[in-house]
């Protein structure tokens, strides 16, 4: 078998046996890179010489025989909203098309402390706004099992790179479904953890009490061996968690029996694509053989989550935003100005697209004394009814399931309507606005050979909980397509 198509528990212990050198791994992503790459648009940048370097030095620690640790030498790709020091962060946005931080995000410290690979940045839709990727001021990403759909937003970058096997795994960010809707729409394990359990800090800012860091990989095992390795408390995040953290893998080998499982009924309604329901439901089945107990509940509040999701999230960006303003850093427009005001107007109407600026205006709208108490403090207090609403739920449950995306993946130019656009989320915006951790897994494949995914929710700091039921589900599923590209 190729390299390339290794998982990253099979790379980790070909490298321990010295079956395989970290050269050897990186040569095989970064030619397969060349291979398919430009057909599929993942990476804003392939740090190819960086990589092969930084191979050679993990080589030598391997010929010394030093203590490394567990993910050493393994390549991972990186969504471009994460600050890496002295390369290149884009965010996918005119306005940050020259931005080189100065600092690293704590998640890419762990990545480096790790001793692992950076091979690239991946493209996303810009400032992480959007659900298809088309979004980015660069390009659109192709998805891997039909270049003439999306791969989902706002990480396609991040999933295609891995599901086309440019990297074995990769870190995205979700605030509003952003990792688990191109897991689903690229057949891959996404995994959105609880707010707070891995640090933003470094994490170019969206809508900062929605944001949230997470891995991508081709199987549970390595999306829980990526968990272990970015999770942990950080003090330069003012919001992070600081609690004793498990092993994720140690949850792969249970047995799910006795599991409860609510299904919201509201989840399964209308909408909702046959072939998605019908594999959705295939899977539900098998965790019953399991020994699981299944329920259907009633979660009426999903149908405000929407609303009140793009009211927090737009709000929150027209803050974060205020930022770029073509003084401090960024991109600062060529033309001659009269004074800061116009220099403010010129570099943003020019270094911002079209879906950020509608957000910036919407947000601002929705702040607007005129208007604070009727749409914005509306949704916060929507939140709070959500969060309670949930916190009873799982006082009865484990976890609740629904389809991660009521559609498999959508031809490019296809929505080009923004609010048939934003109807994408349906399914995943509460988890980000209860802050909990949710997983999405493939679950199959439509007429068309695309992947279906299947959603997990589960109480803050569930994580462990979510990998035991989505490994015993992936076992039991054991679907293996080969990609057609
Ligand atoms: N699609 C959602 C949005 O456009 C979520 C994006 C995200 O999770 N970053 O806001």
């Amino acid at each position: 078998m190729e390299i390339y198509k290794l998982s990253v528990k099979d790379l980790v212990s070909k490298l321990k046996n010295k079956e395989l050198s970290c050269t050897d791994i990186v040569r095989s992503f970064l030619e397969r890179i060349n291979n398919v790459e430009d057909r599929l648009k993942a990476f804003n940048l392939v740090l190819e010489k960086k990589a092969l370097e930084d191979a050679k030095v993990i080589d030598n620690k391997i010929a010394k025989n030093e203590d490394l640790p567990d993910l050493a030498g393994i390549p991972i790709a990186i969504k471009d909203n994460i600050c890496t020091e002295g390369i290149l962060t884009t965010c996918s946005s005119k306005i940050l098309s020259n931005f080189v931080p100065v600092y690293n995000a704590t998640v890419y410290d762990k990545i480096l402390q790790n001793n692992m690979i950076l091979i690239g940045k991946t493209n996303m839709d810009e400032f992480a706004m959007g659900s298809s990727n088309e979004n980015s001021a660069f390009s659109s990403v192709s998805n891997p099992w039909d270049l003439e759909r999306v791969p989902g937003g706002s990480s396609g970058g991040s999933a295609v790179a891995v599901a086309s096997f440019e990297s074995p795994i990769s870190l995205g960010s979700d605030t509003g479904g952003s990792i688990r809707l191109p897991a689903s729409f690229c057949g891959l394990v996404g995994m959105k953890p609880t707010y707070g359990l891995v640090s933003r800090y470094g994490l170019i800012a969206f809508a900062s009490s929605l944001d949230q860091i997470g891995p991508f990989s081709r199987n549970v095992y390595d999306n829980a061996l990526l968990l272990n390795v970015i999770a942990g408390y950080d003090k330069k995040d003012s919001t992070s968690v600081n609690v004793q953290l498990p092993d994720y893998t140690t949850f792969l080998k249970d047995d799910i029996k006795g599991m409860k499982i609510a299904v919201p009924k509201e989840m399964f309604e209308d909408g909702l694509n046959n072939e998605v329901k019908e594999s959705v439901e295939n899977s539900l089945k098998k965790l019953e053989d399991m020994g699981a107990n299944i329920e259907e509940i009633s979660l009426p509040l999903v149908k405000y989550s929407l609303a009140a999701y793009y009211i927090i999230a737009t709000a929150e960006a027209s803050s974060n935003l205020a930022r770029y303003d073509g003084v401090k850093y960024g991109y600062r427009t060529k033309d001659n100005v009269n004074n800061l005001e116009e220099l403010y107007l010129k570099t943003r109407s020019e270094g911002f697209g079209e879906e950020v600026k509608r957000r910036i205006m919407l947000g601002t709208y929705v702040l607007s004394a005129g208007y604070y108490d009727a749409y914005y403090k509306k949704a916060l207090q929507f939140r709070t009814l959500l969060i309670n609403e949930l916190k009873s739920i799982f006082s009865k449950y484990d976890v609740i399931v629904s389809p991660t995306v009521a559609n498999t993946a959508f031809k490019k130019g296809e929505k080009s309507d923004p609010i048939s656009m934003y109807l994408t989320d349906i399914m995943t915006v509460i988890v980000n606005l209860a802050g909990i951790p949710a997983i999405s897994i493939p679950c199959g494949f439509d007429n068309n050979n695309l992947p279906i995914g299947i959603q997990f929710m589960a109480n803050p700091l569930g994580e462990g909980t979510l990998y035991k039921i989505a490994y015993n589900l992936e076992k039991s599923l054991n679907l293996n397509k080969e990609l057609p590209i």
